[in-house]
């Protein structure tokens, strides 16, 4: 399959079976929003749970965080986002399309390295290459220059400069502004780690990749704070790399040969981070980041000691030893997961589409159907299995159509198991077919097996 084919055929089935529809599509559209339906909700829902479970409840040295949206405004100059978080963009004079330098770049020079290029680099690479506006063809941009990616909102309702505030352009902040509040609130000991999913705001202006990008996205994110005296950093970067490699594979169900690392080096790393890898996905449109991981030294923490004026030394309770902890972050967009379980999982065999989705992510567990909808006898029998597996797993009703119809549906929304009711089932055996969504085959299942069936299916 070509690759733009692959995606065009994701974004067609996430729209027909409720999965993604385009942002604010009544009013003509909103660039780079997306809404998550019925399907896609429950999908997203459990890659945040599976990492939530994976990283934060299922190891004893993490604990959670949920903070806020808005926060302090000085937050942002501290962390340097107010004057770091910037893309540089180029307009076309004829068209006024506006677009990221790099983007543009890429688009036409694959192999052109961009990251960490100046202003004043991108600039020339424009010129000597006379890449032309993708909108219009002409060739005719402004000069390259930044813009930042905070969305910027206000406090009361007159916007006077010292209500400005940020919508947060990471979770990750948020964590260091909580950090003296959790050491003094748990008996965490370094070394430890707080976790914290949810939205992040960016002014992204590069259309295209469906959820890659986005102008809001949820962020699951980690800051693990450890002492670099008694603690190496590099094999705890290491560990970090084979914990996020082994729940892309073996939670989310990617095939490693769709994975790679990229070292950033020196240009592209930012001036305070030691080691910076992103671990990429061959998405169709190339290798791009997924989930980032960098060693962020002591930066954020002191930081926000000099803007805030509080102490956030750590005292080691055995050695009295006070000092700022220093971290590594792992950061990733819950959204990249999503669009990338997507793809891994999309599957075409003779005449029928499927997502081979792990049955744990799986937006419905099992759905259910009496063999003929406009028979009371099965559809009674059916509401009743459909009922009592609802008190244990998502759980989908279908008694329209055929049965065909409705695998070929549950199949485009990676449904594990169909159960069927049919005559055998009321005058026979008491036994119902579980159709299995990757072999097809179809075992005959007592009613009150079931339950332990699906739950041993399900892990
Ligand atoms: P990119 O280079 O793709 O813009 P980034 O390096 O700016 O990403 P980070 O600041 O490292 O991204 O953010 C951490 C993670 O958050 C990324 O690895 C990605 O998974 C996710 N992410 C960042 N920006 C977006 C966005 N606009 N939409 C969706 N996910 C995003």
């Amino acid at each position: 399959m070509k690759n733009n084919d692959q995606m065009d055929k994701i974004v067609s089935l996430c729209k027909r079976r409720g999965f993604v529809y385009p942002g604010s599509e009544i009013y003509g559209g909103l660039a780079n929003s997306y809404e998550y339906g019925p399907v896609g909700v429950e999908l997203k829902k459990n890659i945040i749970d599976a990492w939530w479970q994976y990283f934060v409840r299922g190891r004893p040295d993490m604990v959670g965080l949920d903070s806020s949206i808005i926060l302090h405004p000085k937050t942002w100059e501290a962390s340097g986002h107010v004057a770091g978080l910037t893309d540089a963009m180029v307009e076309c004079k004829n068209c006024h399309t506006r677009t990221r330098a790099d983007h543009l770049i890429e688009g036409v020079l694959p192999d052109m390295k961009v990251e960490g290029k100046s202003e004043a680099d991108l600039d020339s690479i424009i010129q000597e290459h006379k890449i032309k506006c993708p909108t219009c063809g002409k060739f005719d941009w402004t000069p390259v220059r930044k813009f930042n990616l905070l969305f910027e909102t206000h406090i009361g309702i007159v916007p006077e400069a010292q209500s400005l505030v940020y919508l947060r352009g990471e979770t990750a902040q948020g964590i260091f502004l909580a950090f003296k509040n959790i050491l003094d609130s748990t008996r965490v000991r370094l070394p430890f780690g707080v976790g914290q999913t949810g939205k992040s705001f960016r002014n992204e202006i590069t259309k295209g990749n469906f959820i890659f990008r986005t102008l809001e996205f949820e962020q699951a994110e980690i800051e693990y704070f450890f002492d670099p005296e008694t603690t190496n950093w590099e094999e705890l970067f290491e560990s970090w790399k084979k914990d996020m490699w082994k729940f892309v594979t073996e939670q989310l169900g990617v095939k490693p040969e769709h994975l790679r690392w990229r070292a950033h080096d020196d240009a592209e790393r930012s001036f305070y981070s030691k080691r910076t890898e992103d671990m990429e996905y061959n998405f169709p449109f190339g290798f791009k980041e997924l989930w980032g991981l960098a060693y962020r030294t002591d930066y954020d923490l002191t930081q926000h000691m000099k803007f805030s004026g509080v102490d956030l030394n750590y005292t080691d309770p055995y050695t009295n030893k006070k000092f700022i902890p220093h971290v590594i972050e792992p950061a990733v967009g819950i959204n990249r997961l999503m669009a990338m379980v997507m793809l891994d999982a999309y599957r075409e065999e003779d005449d029928r589409v499927y997502l081979a989705l792990p049955p744990k992510l799986a937006p419905y567990k099992v759905a259910v159907f009496p063999l003929l909808g406009n028979k009371p006898l099965l559809t009674e029998k059916a509401k009743e299995i459909y009922n009592e597996l609802k008190k244990y797993f998502t759980v989908a009703w279908d008694d329209r159509g055929n049965v065909g119809k409705r695998y070929y549906s549950q199949d485009e929304i990676g449904t594990p198991f169909c159960i069927t009711v049919d005559f055998d089932t009321i005058e026979k055996d008491g036994c119902v077919t579980v159709r299995d969504r990757d072999t097809k085959e179809q075992p005959r299942i007592k009613i009150e097996e079931l339950k332990s069936y699906l739950n041993q299916k399900i892990i």
